[in-house]
């Protein structure tokens, strides 16, 4: 008996349960992933993609198994190669977005129709959306707080074994992932390494015990960088969860699992605003949302963030809320551009973290304070008192000292003509 398992954004073997399931329930297994030209890789996510396909290809390999990889529609694909090793059936991890959620039901009835069975598996989450619901009523909760006191009640899944052995049926090879894949972009110094091996790496060296306090801080980056991990799926969250014992962490684990269960619901996630009361009416300014996507706003906290997204396809999570909330409520204009353009660069693109986090900046979301506005002067002299993370990324304002980096308008004398760094788009917030 054969059976296919096919990775999506589960790219890892230990605790993964739709290889482990496959592996028990059929004697040979054929491991697939399958590149989807529909989906828009950025050369970030297209090296990080390439690294975690190498990474889980050598995991399988040393079990025995093997890695192919095909490129088009992943259904289509997936049917034919069981059609081609005769296949009594497929697992994959079930997930959340729209088009992810098309592809498993236009999976469910290509199966259906070749006699293949289908079983979907949890994984992506911690919780499972719908798993827990307001006792109000509806399918998932509009809200953190209350999400947050039912999560933690919830009994974890048991962790998926890792398979020893993953035998391939005679005559299937696997495929270097590169060469499906195209031309990789060499590596990038300054960005994250994909792959299981890596992520593991990265959450044994990961040290909570300052996270609480210094997760906000900007230039000590203080957080773990597991999210692209995480959205590869290159750990589980689970194993994150239960390795990191850190309430302040765990928390922000479960953010992800609430927009996640938001996203499963709420389809619209990234085009529609729940909330019509709060700003709705965006300016349309080509000229400024080009000097905010090229971190040239001319206020110094905002354009490092933007800077660091450039350069390492990562942004601090504060970064992310001071440049959000400068966009829509500074600049006024529609938040929906500023998520395309953090999804288009960002290594940990995600579309339930990225959008539901976009609409609670924007205040368009089902947060209860819709009007919340960041000062970035204000958010800099707290969170970057001595300007390091402004200076690190923008190398116009290296030789200007101190907090002072924060308001290059107001510098005088020689230091003032030395400095070619962008006047402010407009007026500086006090
Ligand atoms: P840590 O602080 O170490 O947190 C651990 C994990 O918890 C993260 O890896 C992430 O999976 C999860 N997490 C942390 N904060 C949040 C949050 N606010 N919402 C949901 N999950 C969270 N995160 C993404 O993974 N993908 C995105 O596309 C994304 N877009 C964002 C856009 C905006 C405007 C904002 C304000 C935040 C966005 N975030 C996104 C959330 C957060 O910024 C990142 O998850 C975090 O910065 C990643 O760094 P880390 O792994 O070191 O986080």
């Amino acid at each position: 008996r054969t059976a296919i398992v096919l990775f999506t954004r589960d790219l890892r073997v230990r605790d993964n349960p739709a290889l482990h399931a496959a592996v028990a329930a059929a004697d040979r297994v054929v491991p697939l992933f399958v590149a989807d030209p529909g989906l828009r890789v950025h050369p970030h996510r297209q090296r990080f993609l390439a690294e975690c396909l190498a990474d889980l290809r050598e995991s399988l390999r040393q079990r025995g198994g093997d890695l192919v990889v095909r490129r088009g529609d992943p259904v289509a694909e997936a049917v034919k190669l069981a059609r081609q090793v005769g296949a009594f059936g497929i697992a994959a991890s079930a997930d959340v977005s729209v088009y992810a959620r098309r592809r498993e039901r236009r999976l469910t009835d290509a199966c259906a129709a070749e006699g293949i069975s289908l079983r979907l598996h949890p994984g992506v989450t911690i919780v499972e959306p719908g798993a827990v619901r307001p006792s109000t009523g509806g399918d998932h909760y509009k809200v953190f707080t209350p999400y947050w006191r039912a999560w933690q009640q919830v009994t974890p899944r048991e962790r998926a074994a890792t398979p020893r052995t993953i035998a391939l049926p005679d005559g299937v090879t696997g495929a270097d992932p590169l060469t499906v894949l195209g031309p990789v972009p060499a590596a990038n110094p300054q960005a994250a390494r994909g792959g299981e091996a890596e992520a593991l790496r990265r959450l044994k060296s990961f040290d909570p015990s300052g996270y609480a306090d210094q997760h906000d801080d900007l230039p000590g980056d203080a957080t773990s960088r597991l999210s692209s991990y995480l959205h590869f799926g290159c750990v589980s969250p689970q194993a994150v969860a239960s390795t990191v014992e850190n309430e302040a962490f765990v928390r922000q684990l479960c953010w992800r699992d609430f927009y996640h269960q938001v996203l499963h619901s709420f389809g619209d996630l990234p085009s529609k605003a729940y909330r019509t009361g709060a700003v709705e009416d965006w300016r349309t300014d080509e000229h400024a949302l080009d000097a905010w996507r090229e971190g040239q706003t001319g206020i110094p906290i905002v354009d490092a963030g933007m800077r660091q997204l450039a350069a390492e396809g990562f942004m601090h999570n504060r970064a992310r809320m001071i440049t959000a909330s400068y966009l829509t409520k500074q600049l006024g204009l529609d938040w929906r551009d500023g998520a395309a353009h953090f999804m288009h660069l960002l290594t940990d693109a995600d579309v339930a973290n990225n959008f539901g986090n976009w609409q609670w900046i924007a205040g368009t979301g089902n947060d209860t304070k819709p009007y919340r506005r960041f000062n970035p002067l204000r958010q800099a002299e707290r969170f970057d008192p001595d300007g390091d993370y402004v200076r690190r990324y923008i190398p116009e304002l290296a030789g200007v000292e101190g907090k002072a980096v924060h308001r290059p308008w107001l510098l005088s004398g020689g230091l003032l003509g030395t400095v070619d760094y962008a006047k402010p788009l407009i007026d500086p917030p006090q």
